[in-house]
């Protein structure tokens, strides 16, 4: 059996290598158990080793056999056993980690590395951000934007987005174009066609526009007569059905013959309305209705005569005879 040497191969497979002294110690043989007697779990994490290992040089069989490992801090320590000499060695990581001012990076993170001589632990580790900019707002790290070939694309616009992590710029930015189609003729996004209110196109026609922003889509459809009549004081007509289409169909003036009710059968009725105005022919006079489409007559009688001059004029109607 021959002494083994545990050296100071320290490997920091997470963050923190610690720095090692090594300090040769008397030998202390038979020492097999590697126990953590020694071990002080501070926050500056104290490591001592204080054992022998031995093993058989020919088959080398405890070489990898001597791992210590402390979780401390996230951070993995392994101290290795490599073939040395009898001296057996103490092992002391003790210091409190001292990041640099500046930062280190790679093409994808940032971190601080301890100052302390010997020490590679990094602190601050961090993924680059960049906002919009080339540059990282942390550690200054800076990218050459590279945009996607595809689009990006939201409900009103598409953009071209910076491929690189932590990077939100985008270029090519714009608002969706759709001709009179569904697909963005840039981007391809699709919409649904949102028709607003109808409104009147021509004699025969209504149409509608799409309100979804660059669509220019038109529909365009026949006007639909109301089954009933609308009507004001004067006219009656049947609407378009479509929601605001102005389109009228049969407008025209009342009409009553001699009736109150429109001949139509729009619904209007009126109030035979006389007036003081007489009408008159050689032999009689009345009175017509005044409401306009009316031509009902009343006080249809006779001329009333009365000598005037050397004629005889109606003592009602004013109708002078020249007979
Ligand atoms: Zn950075
Ligand atoms: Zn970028
Ligand atoms: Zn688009
Ligand atoms: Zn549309
Ligand atoms: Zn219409
Ligand atoms: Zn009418
Ligand atoms: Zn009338
Ligand atoms: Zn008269």
């Amino acid at each position: 059996m021959k002494k083994l040497k545990l050296l100071s191969t320290v490997f920091a497979l997470a963050m923190i290598t610690a720095p090692i002294q090594e300090t040769a110690s008397s030998n202390n043989a038979d020492i097999l158990d590697c126990s953590y007697e020694n071990y002080s779990q501070s926050v500056n994490y104290i490591y001592t080793c204080n054992h022998d290992h031995y093993t058989d040089l020919s088959t080398k069989q405890e070489l990898t056999m001597h791992n210590h490992n402390s979780y401390m801090d996230d951070v993995l320590f392994i101290y290795d056993l490599i073939v040395g000499d009898d001296n057996l060695l103490t092992m002391n990581n003790d210091h409190t980690h001292t990041p640099s001012m500046s930062w280190s990076s790679n093409s994808s993170s940032h971190w601080k590395i301890c100052t302390v001589m010997g020490c590679s632990a990094q602190s601050s580790v961090g993924a680059h951000s960049y906002g919009t900019s080339t540059v990282c707002t942390t550690c200054g790290y800076t990218h050459t934007h590279t945009y996607s070939s595809s689009w990006s694309s939201n409900s009103s616009s598409h953009w071209k987005a910076c491929t690189v992590a932590g990077c939100t710029a985008t270029s090519s930015t714009g608002s969706h174009i759709y001709g009179t189609g569904t697909n963005c003729t840039t981007c391809n996004y699709s919409h649904t066609h949102s028709y607003g209110a109808w409104s009147y196109h021509s004699i025969t026609q209504h149409k509608r526009s799409c309100t979804v922003s660059g669509c220019s889509s038109v529909e365009y459809a026949n006007h639909v007569s109301s089954s009933v009549w609308s009507i004001n004081s004067t006219h009656h007509w049947k609407a378009c059905t479509a929601s605001g289409c102005s389109h009228q169909f049969s407008y025209g003036t009342h009409t009553y013959g001699n009736s109150t009710a429109c001949s139509s059968g729009c619904g209007q009725v009126h109030v035979h309305s006389y007036g003081s105005t007489w009408s008159n022919n050689e032999q009689q006079h009345w009175k017509m209705c005044v409401v306009s489409g009316c031509s009902n007559i009343s006080n249809v009688e006779n001329h009333t005569w009365a000598p005037f001059m050397n004629l005889r004029r109606c003592s009602i109607c004013g109708f002078v005879s020249t007979i």
